[in-house]
């Protein structure tokens, strides 16, 4: 599997009081954590504007309203 160059991120956005979703730009890429029910990447350790970050991305069963 590639190397994603950029990820749709998630994170709660204090003034609308909901989720929203922000394109992150893949600077260097350090694997991910996985859901432990859906099996797929719950977040990212990535490298973006010259700092290590952990980027929160929406997995399979992150449908449900908070
Ligand atoms: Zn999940």
């Amino acid at each position: 599997m590639a190397d994603p160059t950029e990820i749709n991120s998630v994170f709660w956005n204090e003034e609308k009081k909901s989720w929203d979703h922000k394109m992150i730009q893949v600077e260097e890429y350090h694997g991910f954590v996985e859901c432990q029910q859906c099996r797929r990447p719950l977040s990212h350790n990535i490298k973006t504007g010259g700092e290590f970050k952990v980027v929160y991305v929406e997995c399979g069963c992150s449908r449900r309203e908070k």
